[in-house]
Parts: C-alpha cells; structure tokens; sequence
C-alpha cells in the first residue's frame, strides 16, 4: 500500500487511546514505506497522524478546500498540499492518490467519507482496500448497525466484507495487505457519475 487514505475526526475524542492509536498508525505506516493522505489539518486526530508520519520523514499530502483552509487550520509542516475548491473535489482527489483507505474515529465527516469509500467499492468503481481502526471499540455500533442491514436483507452478504476491522494498527495494516476484497459487478463507470 504506496499511499493511504485516512479519514478521522477534526476532534481528538475524550480518551487518549485514540490519539495513541492514531499516532502508533501513522509511525507504522511509515516504517513500512506506505505514505498518507488526508484531510490537510492540523487539528483532531488528523493532526496526530499527519504529524506521526512528518516525524518519520514519510510522504504526506493533504487535501482540503480553500474554504476550510482557516477553518481546520491547515497544517503548516506539510508541503505536498492540494488546495481544492469543494468537497467534493477533495473526496475525488483524496481517492485517486491513495490505494488504501483507513477510517479512525471521528464523527459525521469520518463517516460520510467511510460511507463514500465502501459504496464506490460496492459499485465497482475501485478495489482498494478499506479498514477501520476499531480503537476502544469505537466502530463496534457501526458494525453492528451494518450486520443489521444484512439481516434485514438492505446489504448483500457478500458486501459485508468490502472492509476489514482491527482494533490494533499492526494487525489492521497486516490484514488489508493480504485481504482479497469480494468482486463486485461494476454497476455504473465513473464517467457516468
Ligand atoms: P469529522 O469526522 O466530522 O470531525 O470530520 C472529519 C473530516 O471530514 C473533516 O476534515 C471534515 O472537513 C471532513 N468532511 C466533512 N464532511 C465532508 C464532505 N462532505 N466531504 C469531504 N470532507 C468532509
């Protein structure tokens, strides 16, 4: 995995597990040569990982929309910075660069970013791979409101599995290397989006 996708919280959250987490993720990422790429902040637990990977001299490249620019602070230490115009275009840009993605906790735009990740791999439209950092169990109500929707016959069975979930980041990063992620029958092209 050259480059990775992490989506996380502008917040840091109340336990100081997740910064630990995310910053014992941004140092493996590192040392085993995958680059990072996210949000552009330099707050909440996107500041951390960013910070975790500047520390280790690895490639980061932040992506934000100029109207967030002074909202989410812009991080002043990372050079690649990508200023878009919408959110939308960062979503874009921020999936073409990386071939992985990582969900930390986080809160509404961690999760529409997530959702966004699993529908296009749903859809066809890439096979990256997808993991979520179950830090302190924070995702284990996400996971269930998912199985849920399995059993409710909302999502395929063979869809349940277009992400992996690890509460460590060595064994998250282990596992998307190796995970075979279910082929989907491309539904529509990303021309047509
Ligand atoms: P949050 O999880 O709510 O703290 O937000 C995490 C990150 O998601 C922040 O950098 C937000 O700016 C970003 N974000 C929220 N909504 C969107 C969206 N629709 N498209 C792109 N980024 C978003």
């Amino acid at each position: 995995m050259k480059r990775i996708c992490i989506y996380c919280g502008s917040q840091v959250g109340k336990d100081p597990t997740y910064r630990e987490s995310a910053r014992e993720l941004g140092t493996l990422m590192a040392r085993r040569g995958s680059g990072l790429v996210y949000g552009g902040g330099s707050i909440g637990l996107m500041g951390v990982v960013a910070d975790a990977l500047l520390a280790q001299n690895a490639e980061v490249i932040g992506v934000i929309p100029d109207a967030l620019a002074t909202k989410e602070l812009i991080h002043p230490h990372v050079a690649d910075m990508r200023i878009v115009r919408t959110m939308h275009e960062r979503k874009a840009l921020m999936a073409e660069l990386a071939d992985a993605f990582i969900a930390l906790p986080g809160g509404y735009g961690t999760f529409e970013e997530l959702f966004e990740a699993i529908t296009w791999n749903q859809l066809g439209l890439h096979r990256k791979p997808i993991g979520l950092l179950n830090v302190a169990g924070y995702f284990d109500p996400f996971v269930r409101v998912i199985d849920h929707a399995v059993q409710e016959g909302f999502v395929k069975r063979s869809q349940r599995d277009l992400f992996v979930v690890e509460e460590r980041p060595l064994t998250l990063l282990d596992r998307m290397q190796n995970h075979t992620i279910p082929p989907q029958k491309p539904i529509i092209s990303q021309d047509e989006m």
